[in-house]
């Protein structure tokens, strides 16, 4: 009886990552909060994964797919939004491979606010541009990939009275280090190794941010490792020269030239970290795996985490904590789920018990 009233009264009280870590974010009084109670995602094992690690590692994977638009951008423009509210900003901006485009709209249209979004045509997953749309941002898709939208919008926040709530956007950052905060508050110290998708690098940065204060204030006693997983068609930081036409079905990296390259590079090396290339088939088996073995549905992205920590398995020290990041939900992307997943899908079965008992093979 407890147990069940204090579980409940915990997530009745969840009021946002705003409130929930208030102390440690760069708001005010009267910064107007702009929530959608976004934050307090699940960490969820994935036993079955980690068998194939081995040497009882533990892995865990923190799902951030569950976030109020799909997507782990919703901690960043809780902070981002509400900034711009504070400021009296009337109208955002952003360039988005979608999830950044999906949160911005849904957040602006919250505080009452325009959004524009400039999108790269034809490589928005599908339920993306439905949110986008469904929200009420102004979609503008450009006949170029995501770095060149990026670069415009970035000049067209220095000469129009729009806000730029990319992920160069200091607010950002502030909003989505609270992930970190709340992998130690469960798992009691930071994991030894953090695994994550990384495009823009943005996310990576941030991590390493949360991690870095909770421990300056003796929250956690560890500093993580953080793995950095980029796809093979878009892999800048790995070669180590920006790619002018990035290629991946995992379009959420699909970025050449990282917004925040040199951030990267510096938690590269204070974290120890590594940053590791991941190819498209090895991003679509962890994808495959993920949903079928552990019942975790998310992006093709956000698979590039597991797939990574795979790849690189046998670095990982006996008995160690990792968690993987999955940073959006599998949902947003159904054409790739259909055209990859592996189906047992029959078609055209009469209505009919003795139909349908043959057609499950008794
Ligand atoms: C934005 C995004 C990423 C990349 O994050 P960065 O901060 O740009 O490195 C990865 N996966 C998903 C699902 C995303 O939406």
């Amino acid at each position: 009886m407890t147990l069940i009233a204090t579980a409940n009264s915990n997530r009745q009280t969840w009021s946002g990552l705003i409130e929930a870590y208030r102390p440690y974010l760069p708001v005010t009084e009267t910064t107007p909060v702009i929530t959608l109670l976004e934050g307090n995602t699940p960490l969820i094992p994935i036993p079955t994964i980690a068998q194939q690690v081995g040497r009882q590692v533990r892995v865990l994977v923190k799902y951030d797919g569950l976030n109020p638009t799909g997507s782990f951008k919703d901690r960043g423009m809780t902070m981002a939004i509400s900034k711009a509210k504070e400021a009296g900003a009337q109208a955002v901006i952003c360039a988005s491979t979608g999830n950044t485009s999906a949160a911005a709209a849904a957040y602006a249209r919250r505080a009452r606010m325009r959004a524009f979004v400039l999108i790269p045509d034809g490589y928005v997953a599908l339920g993306k541009l439905a949110q986008a749309l469904m929200y009420g941002a102004e979609v503008l898709a450009i006949k170029g990939n995501f770095d060149q939208a990026l670069t415009i919008v970035r000049e067209m926040a220095e000469s129009y009275p729009v806000t730029l709530v990319n992920s160069v956007n200091p607010y950002r950052l502030e909003g989505q280090k609270t992930a970190a905060f709340e992998l130690v508050d469960v798992l009691g110290d930071a994991p030894d190794w953090l695994c994550i998708p990384v495009g823009n690098a943005g996310n990576i940065t941030a991590y390493w941010m949360g991690f870095c204060q909770y421990h300056s204030v003796g929250l956690c006693e560890r500093l993580p490792r953080l793995m950095g997983f980029q796809a093979a068609g878009a892999a800048p930081l790995i070669t180590g020269q920006p790619v002018a036409h990035p290629e991946t079905l995992a379009t959420a990296i699909r970025i050449g030239n990282p917004a925040n390259w040199q951030r990267a590079i510096a938690v590269q090396s204070a974290s120890l970290g590594e940053f590791n290339a991941v190819t498209d088939a090895e991003i679509l088996a962890a994808y495959k795996l993920l949903a079928s073995e552990e019942g975790i549905f998310c992006e093709p992205a956000s698979a590039a985490s597991v797939a990574g920590m795979l790849k690189v398995k046998e670095q990982i020290p006996t008995g160690a904590t990792v968690v993987c990041v999955l940073t959006g939900n599998g949902l947003k992307d159904p054409d790739t789920a259909i055209q990859h997943g592996q189906h047992s899908f029959k078609q055209g079965i009469e209505p009919e018990i003795a139909a349908v008992a043959k057609a499950m093979g008794f």
